[in-house]
């Protein structure tokens, strides 16, 4: 499983530093062309199981499952 960025993203990239998989990109490179960050879910393996880093630091609330 994998986490998921939604709408509620406003791109101000504080989860990309913290993903220790580097697997959250920016709207630059959203294999969709959305304008919203982005997490691979190949590499995200959502920390372990325990409180995934970029929904702790994510303003906007926008990392869901
Ligand atoms: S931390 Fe949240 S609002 Fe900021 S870029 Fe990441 S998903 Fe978007």
């Amino acid at each position: 499983m994998a986490m998921r960025i939604t709408e509620e993203c406003i791109n101000c990239g504080a989860c990309i530093d913290e993903c220790p998989n580097m697997a959250i990109v920016g709207e630059d490179k959203h294999p969709d062309g959305e304008d919203l960050h982005y997490i691979f879910p190949d590499k995200c393996d959502e920390c372990g199981g325990t409180s995934p880093a970029c929904v702790d630091v994510c303003p906007s609330d926008a990392i869901v499952k």
